[in-house]
């Protein structure tokens, strides 16, 4: 039976899909006066956390003065006002915990702890990505897995439960699993979320393979948070040849649909390779996400790595300022204050430095094994058989090889 996404429908202008590509809600909060008063909510949260840190080395003021320095170093001197709501939850950007909750307070004492004089813990990274299989049937074009892919899986379900038990007592607030394709695992995901303790935001990285309506179901009521869903362009054919695989697109739309209606934050990646890179297309593709609803376009820059190996895949200059104008102006200028939210790694990169390395992230592949990030991968210990703490720092020790690591350590 043909499935109801098929089904060509005039409703799909502009977008010459076969994939039907419905209108969604937006999660985006629109109201200006809300968004105000949700800024002024959150400046009085923020400030009752640093006032847990003031001492007789750091002052309030002076701890307010460090975090608005701290912010500024990452995101220039222009607020983003953006905000996104799902589930009575409300999200700012994708490196940090929906508010309110436990992760939340977590993610800030981390990072105001990163500030003091005398920190009251150590310093550690709080977001995990953690590719969880090794299977994918796709065979994407850019995929920086592709020499792991397909070959005998090395972690067990008890194995994935004890590195995620390890990442929740060292303080992680967010892990995302990827892979592979990790909805092939989708059933051990759902055991994890039963297991862990509700002090972290848990994402799904996904192609949107295996993404139905029942499993969408089944992950959220387990206590899933989001879902990153894979989307290379706005255009079926060109996405479907990019990813190599017949009903990719399709499969990507109706990930969305589903996750959307089991009430999970949306978020869609893009590889923004060159071939794509130009104005219009970064556009179309936002018109496409806000058509959606989608709360996060996520812009990933190609490296030479794993599939792209030895290819001349790295953005030029013009490039990399033609995506710095995009997310400076769909999170900053009024006229898109309810279009999507655009997460742009590379854009703090090159203000801030480098957060992976066991900065503020790190990197766990389907060994177990700790890297810098999903790029820079250099084995630094295994969370299986080593202690996390060595890993971490050998991590931190080596550092990025493009960029220099974000300060303060
Ligand atoms: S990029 Fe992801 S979906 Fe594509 S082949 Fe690699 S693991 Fe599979």
């Amino acid at each position: 039976m043909e499935s109801t996404l098929t089904k060509h429908t005039p409703a799909n202008e502009g977008y010459p899909a076969t994939t039907h590509i419905p209108y969604l809600p937006s999660t985006i909060v629109v109201s200006s006066i809300r968004r105000k008063l949700l800024a002024t909510r959150f400046r009085i949260q923020d400030i009752s956390l640093l006032m847990k840190h003031v001492s007789k080395a750091d002052s309030l003021p002076k701890l307010i003065k460090k975090a608005r320095a701290l912010r500024q170093l990452f995101y220039g001197t222009k607020s983003i006002r953006k905000v996104a709501q799902v589930d009575g939850r409300y999200y700012w950007t994708h490196h940090c915990p929906g508010w309110p909750s436990v992760a939340y307070k977590d993610f800030m004492h981390n990072e105001i702890n990163r500030l003091v004089t005398h920190p009251q813990v150590p310093i550690h990274p709080y977001i995990a990505f953690f590719a969880i299989t090794k299977k994918c049937p796709l065979g994407c074009e850019h995929c920086f897995e592709w020499d792991n892919l397909n070959k005998r899986e090395k972690l067990s379900l008890s194995a994935i439960m004890q590195i995620v038990h390890t990442l929740q007592d060292k303080g992680i607030t967010q892990v995302l699993f990827s892979g592979g394709e990790p909805m092939l695992r989708v059933h051990d995901i759902v055991e994890v979320l039963k297991m862990a303790r509700p002090v972290t935001d848990f994402w799904v990285f996904t192609s949107g393979y295996n993404f139905t309506a029942q499993n969408a179901r089944l992950l959220k009521e387990a206590g899933l948070t989001g879902v990153s869903v894979s989307l290379d362009h706005y255009l079926e054919q060109e996405h479907n040849t990019f990813r190599n695989l017949a009903n990719a697109y399709q499969l990507a739309i109706n990930a969305v649909v589903e996750a959307h209606k089991a009430g999970l934050v949306v978020s869609l990646a893009l590889c923004a390779t060159k071939a794509f890179v130009t104005e219009e297309n970064l556009m179309q593709y936002a018109r496409l996400a806000k058509r959606l609803g989608v709360a996060f376009v996520q812009l990933l820059e190609p490296r030479a790595v794993g599939h792209y190996i030895g290819k001349e895949v790295e953005l030029n200059p013009d490039q990399i300022q033609l995506l710095t104008s995009f997310y400076e102006k769909l999170n900053l200028d009024p006229a898109y204050a309810d279009w999507p939210i655009v997460v742009f790694h590379g854009y703090h990169q090159r203000k801030a430095g480098c957060t992976g390395a066991g900065n503020r992230f790190l990197y766990i592949d389907t060994d177990g094994d700790l890297h810098a990030c999903p790029f820079c991968q250099k084995k630094s210990g295994n969370l299986l058989t080593n202690s996390y703490e060595e890993g971490v720092n050998c991590l931190k020790a080596r550092g990025c090889h493009v960029f220099a690591t974000a300060n303060p350590q």
